[in-house]
């Protein structure tokens, strides 16, 4: 007996560690926490070490504050894989050589694969701006749905993407309209979250904002609503009914707004420097049924109450 529970003692073990080491991502997770361990080392160095800036003019003594704690993340940006399975985007995201990653996927079927600490900058964003942030990696958190691109978003996903954002707001107290897509921030180069994401339902949870629907019903003012404009950074003038755009307005009393589509789109965060982009990004966010850049007076008006929100 005694005998046998040496054994086990000695066969247990190894067992355990045959288990860990046949984990398709232990090297990773191993290397991972190797560079963890990294960071926290220059984070704990005091004082801090001279980058190169030996010519600034500091005191003769060093002092600590107790007064700190870390950066929190302000944004969530959500992307879809554009890839035809979890496992091919965790094996992605595992590659040195791709220079990609986000701190959460979720995976067809509901399951989170949480792939960093939030309070870490993950490389999902690249190149993008929204408002004057140019630096969307170091203030958000990223968040991969498994999708290839096209196809509509499975219950179970956006189930569980809604679960997860109600955790990240409370735990950090991301602002509702902080809630965007890659493609909000990045208008001329992505095109992910696609067009079947839904928006709206997030905006009703509290994860972004959307439009009231008064703004853009009801259609009483005939053929104007239809005219589409091709010249994106003219003020336009538009007749709407004072329903659309006041609480207790009537229906049938109309009023004249006036509204520059770029400067609109400013304010809500978009980047106007390719202005035909920004409409699509806008639309792929806001209408998703059509992303032509143009605008129809029905699309303006709903620019038009969303801008208002984001003043
Ligand atoms: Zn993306």
């Amino acid at each position: 007996m005694k005998r046998l529970s040496n054994l086990l003692v000695v066969i247990i073990p190894l067992v355990l560690l045959w288990a860990c080491s046949s984990h398709p991502y232990s090297k990773t997770n191993r290397d991972h926490r190797q560079q963890a361990k990294q960071y926290s080392k220059e984070l704990r160095q005091f004082p801090p070490r001279h980058g190169g800036d030996d010519s600034l003019h500091y005191g003769p003594i060093w002092v600590g504050t107790t007064n700190f704690n870390l950066r929190k993340p302000n944004y969530v940006v959500i992307h879809h894989t554009a890839q035809h399975s979890v496992d091919q985007t965790l094996r992605t995201f595992t590659l040195p050589r791709t220079s990609v990653s986000s701190h959460y996927v979720i995976g067809r079927n509901g399951e989170v694969y949480q792939m960093l600490n939030d309070y870490y900058r993950a490389w999902h964003g690249g190149i993008g701006k929204w408002g004057n942030n140019e630096d969307l990696n170091s203030s958000s958190i990223g968040i991969e749905l498994d999708n290839n691109g096209y196809e509509p978003f499975s219950e179970e996903l956006i189930e569980s993407l809604l679960d997860l954002l109600h955790v990240l707001k409370d735990r950090h107290g991301i602002p509702t309209a902080n809630f965007i897509g890659h493609s909000d921030i990045a208008p001329s180069r992505k095109v992910d979250p696609n067009a079947n994401f839904p928006w709206k339902k997030l905006a009703e949870e509290g994860f972004g904002l959307w439009y009231d629907d008064i703004a853009v019903t009801p259609k009483v003012l005939g053929d104007s609503l239809k005219v589409q404009d091709q010249d994106l950074t003219r003020t336009r003038q538009l007749r709407v009914a004072k329903s659309e755009v006041m609480v207790g307005g009537s229906s049938t009393d109309s009023l004249d707004i006036t509204i520059n589509p770029r400067e609109a789109l400013r304010i809500i965060g978009y980047d106007t420097s390719d202005m035909p982009a920004a409409v699509r990004a806008f639309k792929l966010h806001f209408i998703q049924k059509d992303i032509q850049p143009v605008l129809s007076d029905d699309e303006l008006k709903i620019l038009y109450n969303l801008y208002q929100k984001y003043l």
